[in-house]
């Protein structure tokens, strides 16, 4: 079954994979959907880097020198002029490689000395794709197999381009970088992840903390808890602290070896996420769980292999 919830810390790894072969190229041309930021901020700019942290993936492009490629750009360069058909995404395609090959030679006289990031953060289905865009999977209510709309579309100096779908972009001066929450990065601090675990609310909310486990989202969260065997509503405070060590070295044995799958392009075996029975065949109970008033969010656990504890959280919960 297809998974549907945003992409995680493992996803925006491969994201950063698929961009960064792109690091140190022109953008010729620039099309997509979106209103959030000028599409003509991005024409011509070199793409000096990329970063990932937590959720969200960061691209580097220089503010100064439009001059080099800008008069190469004249074709799908704002929402208005975007069209969704594949023959016209194809032919503007081919027009890029041939536009690009006559103007990189004024590339090379470019200077520049300040920069600013483009942060992507991806909603459901969101997704990069590099030199492809993404067809259609099934037909709308209507019947039609429409592809789904480029956000974003970035055609480079070399002929390649890469697709952002259905994601949210801001620039910003700089990645908002916290590696020892990030449970991607080597320097993530698991002391402080056990602490911020322990308080006196439910392990199933810190888990969704960006703060305390930027990277974790609701496909992890509900995994390591049932690897964990811990019941979601449970109090990080009423557990044994070698519980919450558990959880901590799921979430990072977890997100790794999900990373090393996407890398390979494997799929990933899910113990209770979107479920009807666990893996022992008990019957598994699927609710939405959040806190007062943030985000609920569909958890899916087993009675049986994660029983409550003593003290848990009863909260008002809609049953679905
Ligand atoms: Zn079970």
């Amino acid at each position: 079954m297809k998974a549907a919830d945003m992409p995680e810390g493992p996803t925006v790894r491969r994201f950063y994979s698929i961009v960064s072969p792109f690091v140190s190229q022109y953008v010729v041309k620039v099309g997509g959907s979106t209103k959030q930021i000028s599409l003509h901020d991005l024409k011509g700019k070199s793409f000096n880097s990329c970063q990932v942290h937590g959720k969200n993936l960061y691209l580097e492009f220089t503010i100064s020198d439009t001059k080099a490629v800008g008069n190469a750009s004249s074709g799908i360069d704002n929402a208005k002029e975007y069209t969704e058909t594949r023959e016209i995404q194809s032919s503007v395609i081919q027009a890029t490689s041939k536009e690009q090959s006559g103007s990189s030679q004024d590339v090379g006289s470019a200077e520049s000395h300040m920069s600013r990031w483009l942060r992507f953060h991806f909603g459901l289905y969101g997704s990069v794709r590099s030199n492809e865009f993404a067809r259609a999977k099934q037909a709308n209510k209507r019947g039609d197999w429409r592809d789904p709309t480029p956000r974003l579309i970035l055609n480079f100096e070399a002929g390649g381009f890469l697709v952002f779908y259905n994601c949210r972009m801001a620039w910003c001066s700089s990645p908002a970088s916290e590696p020892s929450c990030d449970v991607l990065s080597p320097e993530f601090d698991t002391e402080r992840a056990v602490r911020a675990l322990s308080s006196s609310r439910p392990v199933c909310f810190s888990l969704m903390d960006q703060k305390c486990f930027s990277g974790v989202g609701n496909i992890i969260k509900n995994e390591i808890l049932f690897l964990a065997q811990i019941h979601p509503l449970s109090l990080g405070s009423a557990l044994p602290i070698e519980k919450l060590h558990s959880l901590v070295h799921h979430a990072l044995h977890f997100t790794s070896a999900w990373l090393s799958s996407k890398m390979k392009n494997e799929g990933l075996h899910y113990h209770i996420y979107m479920k009807e029975y666990c893996d022992k065949g008990h019957k598994v109970i699927k609710e939405k769980l959040g806190p007062d008033y943030g985000l609920k969010r569909l958890t899916w656990f087993c009675p049986n292999c994660q029983p409550q504890v003593k003290c848990y959280q009863t909260l008002p919960v809609s049953i679905l």
